[in-house]
């Protein structure tokens, strides 16, 4: 069996990694248009605020790891014409722009995503930068040694991060986006108030309710940014307002939403024979709602390209769906969320209700008891959760995790109130604050009406 792939990030090197375990015969060639594999971007504004010193450590593959497992890897090789008809790749090699073909019988397709990139005047100016891979990180930490003042678009968990790392270096920071909130997308406003005040309180300059209409520059280099609202002087612009499925090379044979992620079905196979997509170039289902969404996460980027491998010949292990759980940390407040913001599910018309809690996460006894604020989204009729954000200046993010799954397993508001969680003053109350949040939303018994004689 011959599979080709494209594109080795976190899906890709899932897929490849696992393709080879469960089937040791096959041939497998990956194509990868950088000069690198398996880069965690993730790691960008640790290497970019410094806490990542060594870039090494933000690779876990590598050609000479894939040799291992008997897998050709074509480093600076872009695939730029798939014929799913004849199963056959047109590859270009980029070192010498020579072009050759390739045919398989199976075709995984994890070219991931691309920065959104809006054309604005200006957007070309030097100094305006993207953050997605490695190659962009080493660049915003050159340019940003010479900038006295950084402006970041997009106050997404990129954006925001960003902004950090470049305080805590000591830059002036403007962090613009058109919404009237910071992680719009991912909090509640509640959550989203206390980053915007740790923000302020750092003299990050909030930019927000902005939309940029363009850039001007002095010699090439961009100089200030023009929004419909004001200007800001500055030496360097992060664009982080999103991304777009990276899959111009397979329109018009396989199936996608409007916005080009490639659809799969549960197994992780297109709407063409022999050909699987996984991770950012991709739409998931999103159980929240239970209809297909775009997320782009690492977390399904891995989970889908195991699942590839795992159906590549028969299908046989179905993908779960997502709640596009995600993680945060800025400054001294650990931040989730899994599923729907309150916010969200009113824009999807969703009859949603919510319980938020604040309380000490463990007995005031014990030498330290930092509060934590829960929120609860749920439906209304059924009151199944739909969605959860906490935040806590304690570690407390993994509770995220647990609401996950109760949504993935559809359980509504009020079991959560008595599913059993375990007690121990070192960590947490009697009711642990998930029970509690439970127990806060059960509705009121009404007593029976005193019967008349
Ligand atoms: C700054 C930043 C921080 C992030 N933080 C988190 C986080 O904390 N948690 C989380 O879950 N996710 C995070 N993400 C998202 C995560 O990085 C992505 O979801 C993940 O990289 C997706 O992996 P992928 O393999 O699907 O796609 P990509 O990472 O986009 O990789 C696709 C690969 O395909 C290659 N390729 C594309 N087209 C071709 C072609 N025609 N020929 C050859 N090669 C091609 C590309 O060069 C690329 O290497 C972050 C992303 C960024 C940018």
């Amino acid at each position: 069996m011959k599979v080709a792939v494209i594109g080795c990030t976190h899906a890709g090197t899932a897929a490849i990694v696992n393709t080879a375990k469960l089937y040791p015969d096959a041939e497998i060639t990956v194509y990868e248009r950088n000069d690198n594999i398996s880069f965690l971007s993730c790691g960008i504004a640790l290497y970019v605020g410094g806490l990542v010193k060594d870039a090494a450590g933000l690779f876990y593959s590598s050609p000479e790891k894939l040799a291992g497992l008997g897998v050709n890897t074509r480093m600076l090789h872009e695939v730029i014409k798939v014929d799913t008809d004849r199963k056959i790749l047109q590859v270009r090699r980029m070192e010498d722009g020579e072009t050759f073909e390739d045919a398989y019988d199976k075709l995984i397709v994890t070219t991931g995503s691309w920065p959104i990139v809006p054309k604005l005047e200006g957007i070309d100016l030097e100094h305006v930068l993207l953050a997605k891979n490695y190659s962009h990180s080493n660049l915003i930490i050159e340019k940003a040694q010479h900038a006295n003042h950084i402006t970041v678009v997009g106050a997404g968990y990129i954006g925001v991060e960003l902004v950090e790392a470049f305080q805590a270096n000591g830059k002036q920071v403007t962090l613009i986006d058109s919404e009237e909130r910071v992680l719009n997308k991912y909090l509640d406003a509640e959550f989203s108030d206390k980053i915007e005040e740790a923000f302020r309180k750092k003299g990050i300059q909030l930019a927000l309710g902005q939309t940029v209409e363009s850039f001007q520059g002095q010699n090439g280099k961009v100089s200030r940014v023009i929004t419909d609202k004001g200007e800001i002087e500055t030496d360097l612009v992060i664009l982080c307002i999103g991304f777009r499925p990276n899959t111009e090379l397979m329109k018009g044979q396989v199936d996608m939403l409007p916005n080009g992620a490639i659809i799969v079905n549960k197994y992780m196979q297109t709407s063409k024979k022999d050909v699987f997509a996984a991770g950012d170039s991709c739409s998931v289902h999103y159980n929240p709602t239970g209809k297909n969404a775009y997320i782009p996460l690492a977390t399904n980027a891995v989970r889908m390209g195991t699942l590839v491998a795992r159906n590549l010949v028969t299908p046989t292990t179905e993908y779960l769906g997502t709640q596009g759980t995600s993680g945060l940390k800025i400054y001294h407040l650990n931040i989730a969320s899994t599923g729907l913001t309150e916010g969200a599910c009113k824009e999807e018309r969703l009859n949603v209700d919510s319980v938020t809690i604040t309380d000490h996460y463990r007995p005031e006894f014990m030498p330290s008891s930092e509060s934590v604020t829960l929120k609860v989204v749920f439906d209304k009729d059924s009151r199944r959760m739909v969605g959860a954000q906490i935040i806590s200046e304690a570690e407390l993010t993994q509770s995220m995790n647990t609401l996950s799954v109760c949504i993935q397993n559809r359980m509504t508001i009020d079991q959560l109130a008595f599913v059993d969680f375990f007690f121990q003053p070192h960590y947490n109350k009697p009711w642990n604050f998930l029970n509690s949040a439970g127990l806060a939303a059960l509705p009121e018994i009404k007593a029976p009406e005193p019967a008349h004689v």
